[in-house]
């Protein structure tokens, strides 16, 4: 009788925690994103869109706005050259690209580090170096505005890059809007991914359908990266949770990573800015 009296208390807590997580749960968020969690891989760009959506409302001010979700345009003649070109940062005559940076002392100690661990993640493996400004004329103003964008490529002078707290302070975030510094575009930007991906139109969120256009892209002759840290993931922008990009000929590939750069991210890199082999210092 005692076990049974005690079963029915195990019970009713169970139940009470189911109660507690149908109530309790984030009532909204970008649908695909619900969607990604659920299957427990979300991508960066998942993450980036999330803190987008909920903060941004695509302008950032009078002239700047954000394409593609997180590249932020200036109205006017540079940004159309900057946009699907790129627009590299200057390498040094000892083989290294250096990106000097200014950090907001609005970041706190931990925040700090971990941006610096994005950092140090596209550092690994390639010739890029980001280095605290101390005289450069160009550098990336790095601030906690809202949502998680940045420019295009090296535009002259100083430039932001918005990683809001805490939403933007993943290391794949990080190092994704790093990727944009140096001037690569979401990977699913490429000219040739009709071959390589099917995109869901009617799934797409109708305001955001301008989030999947193709480019003009240097593909740098490397292969197409589903896994790269810059590609959507499967569900980004759906209105209806259903999937939005669709990898062709093998469904179970996974879209994009959540991390880190992926091997031919670091290639991408290499080639674009001529860097040789990659060194791991
Ligand atoms: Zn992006």
């Amino acid at each position: 009788m005692e076990r049974i009296i005690l079963l029915c208390m195990v019970c009713t807590c169970l139940s009470a925690v189911d109660a507690e997580k149908f109530f309790f749960s984030p009532k909204w968020g970008p649908i695909g994103f619900k969607e990604r969690e659920a299957h427990g891989d979300g991508t960066a760009m998942d993450a980036i869109i999330k803190a987008n959506e909920f903060h941004v409302t695509g302008i950032i001010d009078g002239t700047t706005s954000l394409r593609e979700g997180d590249i932020a345009v200036t109205a006017g003649k540079r940004s159309k050259v900057c946009f699907a070109r790129s627009c590299l940062w200057a390498k040094s005559v000892d083989g290294h690209v250096y990106v000097a940076y200014r950090l907001s002392p609005d970041y706190t100690e931990i925040e700090t580090k971990l941006i610096k661990k994005g950092m140090e993640h596209v550092e690994k493996g390639t010739c890029v170096k980001f280095v605290a400004r101390t005289h450069e004329r160009d550098f990336i103003d790095i601030q906690p505005k809202s949502g998680c964008w940045s420019y295009l490529g090296a535009r002259g002078g100083r430039q932001t890059v918005s990683l809001q707290t805490p939403d933007c302070l993943r290391i794949g975030v990080i190092a994704h809007e790093f990727m944009h510094v140096l001037g690569f575009v979401h990977e699913q930007s490429r000219f040739d991914r009709d071959n390589y991906v099917t995109v869901m139109w009617p799934n797409i969120w109708r305001d955001r359908l301008r989030n999947f256009e193709k480019f003009k892209t240097d593909n740098l002759d490397l292969p197409y990266d589903y896994g790269s840290i810059m590609h959507f993931g499967m569900y980004a922008y759906s209105q209806d949770g259903q999937p939005t990009i669709v990898p062709k000929n093998n469904k179970n590939i996974k879209l994009g990573q959540s991390s880190s750069l992926s091997r031919i991210d670091k290639l991408k890199i290499n080639k674009l800015y001529n860097c040789g082999d990659a060194d791991d210092n």
